[in-house]
Protein backbone atom coordinates (compact mmCIF):
# COMPACT_ATOMS: atom_id res chain seq x y z
CA UNK A 1 0.00 0.00 0.00
CA UNK A 2 1.04 3.41 -0.92
CA UNK A 3 1.81 6.30 1.51
CA UNK A 4 -0.72 9.00 0.75
CA UNK A 5 -1.22 12.35 2.44
CA UNK A 6 -5.07 13.91 1.69
CA UNK A 7 -7.28 17.28 3.08
CA UNK A 8 -9.39 17.08 5.81
CA UNK A 9 -11.49 19.78 7.04
CA UNK A 10 -13.51 19.84 10.57
CA UNK A 11 -16.62 21.98 9.31
CA UNK A 12 -17.85 24.54 11.01
CA UNK A 13 -21.08 22.37 12.40
CA UNK A 14 -18.61 20.14 14.55
CA UNK A 15 -16.08 22.94 15.64
CA UNK A 16 -19.25 24.48 17.15
CA UNK A 17 -19.96 21.78 19.20
CA UNK A 18 -16.58 21.02 20.32
CA UNK A 19 -16.21 18.03 18.19
CA UNK A 20 -13.02 18.05 17.31
CA UNK A 21 -11.04 15.72 19.58
CA UNK A 22 -13.61 13.01 19.06
CA UNK A 23 -13.55 13.47 15.38
CA UNK A 24 -9.80 13.18 15.32
CA UNK A 25 -9.42 10.32 17.38
CA UNK A 26 -11.30 8.30 15.17
CA UNK A 27 -8.89 9.13 12.52
CA UNK A 28 -5.87 8.05 14.79
CA UNK A 29 -7.32 5.21 15.82
CA UNK A 30 -7.53 4.20 12.11
CA UNK A 31 -4.00 4.38 11.99
CA UNK A 32 -3.84 8.04 9.89
CA UNK A 33 -1.51 10.68 11.06
CA UNK A 34 -1.81 14.35 11.71
CA UNK A 35 0.78 16.20 10.21
CA UNK A 36 -0.26 19.38 9.42
CA UNK A 37 -3.17 21.17 11.53
CA UNK A 38 -4.60 24.39 11.94
CA UNK A 39 -8.13 26.37 12.71
CA UNK A 40 -8.82 28.86 10.46
CA UNK A 41 -12.35 31.19 10.04
CA UNK A 42 -12.86 31.25 6.08
CA UNK A 43 -14.08 33.86 4.32
CA UNK A 44 -16.84 33.57 2.19
CA UNK A 45 -14.82 33.69 -0.98
CA UNK A 46 -12.10 31.45 0.17
CA UNK A 47 -14.90 28.79 0.67
CA UNK A 48 -16.09 29.52 -2.78
CA UNK A 49 -12.47 29.26 -4.24
CA UNK A 50 -11.96 25.97 -2.33
CA UNK A 51 -15.34 24.75 -3.52
CA UNK A 52 -15.60 25.56 -6.95
CA UNK A 53 -15.96 22.21 -7.97
CA UNK A 54 -19.48 22.52 -6.85
CA UNK A 55 -19.84 26.37 -8.50
CA UNK A 56 -23.01 25.08 -11.11
CA UNK A 57 -24.46 23.07 -8.30
CA UNK A 58 -28.18 23.96 -6.32
CA UNK A 59 -26.24 24.25 -2.96
CA UNK A 60 -23.17 25.89 -3.69
CA UNK A 61 -24.32 29.21 -2.18
CA UNK A 62 -25.18 27.33 0.73
CA UNK A 63 -22.59 25.74 1.15
CA UNK A 64 -19.99 28.71 1.23
CA UNK A 65 -22.15 30.36 3.94
CA UNK A 66 -22.25 27.76 5.88
CA UNK A 67 -17.85 27.26 5.30
CA UNK A 68 -17.46 30.94 6.71
CA UNK A 69 -20.05 30.61 9.32
CA UNK A 70 -17.63 29.61 12.47
CA UNK A 71 -14.05 28.73 12.27
CA UNK A 72 -13.10 25.29 10.77
CA UNK A 73 -9.86 22.90 11.54
CA UNK A 74 -8.38 22.36 8.31
CA UNK A 75 -5.34 19.41 8.54
CA UNK A 76 -3.84 17.01 6.76
CA UNK A 77 -3.86 13.25 7.22
CA UNK A 78 -1.15 10.75 6.45
CA UNK A 79 -0.85 6.91 5.71
CA UNK A 80 -1.50 4.01 4.12
CA UNK A 81 -4.41 4.75 1.37
CA UNK A 82 -5.07 7.81 3.08
CA UNK A 83 -7.50 9.33 0.77
CA UNK A 84 -9.80 5.96 0.96
CA UNK A 85 -9.09 5.62 4.11
CA UNK A 86 -10.40 9.08 5.52
CA UNK A 87 -13.42 9.19 3.42
CA UNK A 88 -14.05 5.42 4.92
CA UNK A 89 -13.95 6.87 7.97
CA UNK A 90 -16.01 9.64 7.53
CA UNK A 91 -18.68 8.38 5.83
CA UNK A 92 -20.74 8.96 3.04
CA UNK A 93 -21.85 12.45 2.19
CA UNK A 94 -25.63 11.89 3.69
CA UNK A 95 -25.19 10.81 7.04
CA UNK A 96 -28.35 8.95 6.49
CA UNK A 97 -26.44 6.95 4.23
CA UNK A 98 -23.14 6.80 6.69
CA UNK A 99 -22.40 3.52 7.92
CA UNK A 100 -22.58 2.63 11.51
CA UNK A 101 -19.62 4.06 13.69
CA UNK A 102 -18.25 6.31 10.83
CA UNK A 103 -18.04 10.53 11.78
CA UNK A 104 -20.90 11.95 9.67
CA UNK A 105 -23.19 8.83 11.19
CA UNK A 106 -22.05 9.45 14.84
CA UNK A 107 -21.48 13.59 14.30
CA UNK A 108 -23.04 15.02 11.50
CA UNK A 109 -26.87 17.15 11.62
CA UNK A 110 -27.77 16.85 7.67
CA UNK A 111 -26.55 16.19 4.00
CA UNK A 112 -25.10 19.96 4.18
CA UNK A 113 -23.74 20.64 7.98
CA UNK A 114 -21.51 16.97 7.41
CA UNK A 115 -19.01 17.97 9.57
CA UNK A 116 -15.85 16.83 7.86
CA UNK A 117 -14.35 17.41 4.00
CA UNK A 118 -12.09 14.89 2.66
CA UNK A 119 -10.17 15.01 -0.49
CA UNK A 120 -11.38 12.47 -3.23
CA UNK A 121 -8.69 11.65 -5.60
CA UNK A 122 -4.87 11.73 -5.38
CA UNK A 123 -4.85 14.98 -7.78
CA UNK A 124 -7.52 16.90 -5.61
CA UNK A 125 -5.30 16.10 -1.96
CA UNK A 126 -2.57 17.54 -3.76
CA UNK A 127 -4.75 21.02 -4.75
CA UNK A 128 -6.48 20.80 -1.77
CA UNK A 129 -3.62 20.72 0.43
CA UNK A 130 -1.54 23.18 -1.30
CA UNK A 131 -4.79 25.25 -0.96
CA UNK A 132 -4.30 25.60 2.95
CA UNK A 133 -0.34 24.90 3.50
CA UNK A 134 2.86 25.45 2.45
CA UNK A 135 5.43 22.48 2.58
CA UNK A 136 6.92 23.47 5.20
CA UNK A 137 4.21 23.34 7.45
CA UNK A 138 3.99 20.02 6.62
CA UNK A 139 5.81 17.68 9.15
CA UNK A 140 5.36 14.05 9.07
P1 LIG B 1 -18.31 14.90 -0.04
O1 LIG B 1 -18.06 15.98 1.02
O2 LIG B 1 -18.79 13.62 0.59
O3 LIG B 1 -17.13 14.70 -0.96
P2 LIG B 1 -19.62 16.30 -2.25
O4 LIG B 1 -18.25 16.57 -2.78
O5 LIG B 1 -20.63 15.70 -3.16
O6 LIG B 1 -19.56 15.40 -0.92
O7 LIG B 1 -20.26 17.68 -1.72
C1 LIG B 1 -19.46 18.62 -1.03
C2 LIG B 1 -20.23 19.14 0.15
O8 LIG B 1 -21.37 19.86 -0.30
C3 LIG B 1 -20.82 18.06 1.07
O9 LIG B 1 -19.90 17.53 1.99
C4 LIG B 1 -21.93 18.83 1.76
O10 LIG B 1 -21.42 19.70 2.79
C5 LIG B 1 -22.44 19.71 0.62
N1 LIG B 1 -23.57 19.05 -0.07
C6 LIG B 1 -23.51 17.98 -0.92
N2 LIG B 1 -24.73 17.62 -1.36
C7 LIG B 1 -25.61 18.50 -0.80
C8 LIG B 1 -27.03 18.68 -0.85
N3 LIG B 1 -27.79 17.87 -1.57
N4 LIG B 1 -27.58 19.70 -0.12
C9 LIG B 1 -26.81 20.52 0.63
N5 LIG B 1 -25.46 20.41 0.72
C10 LIG B 1 -24.86 19.42 0.03
MG1 LIG C 1 -16.31 15.98 -2.36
Amino acid sequence: MATERTLSIIKPDATKRNLTGKINAKFEEAGLTIVAQKRIHLTKAQAGEFYKVHAERPFYDELCEFMASAPVVVQVLEGDNAIAKNREVMGATNPADAAPGTIRAEFAESVGENSVHGSDAAETAAEEIAYFFAGIEIVG
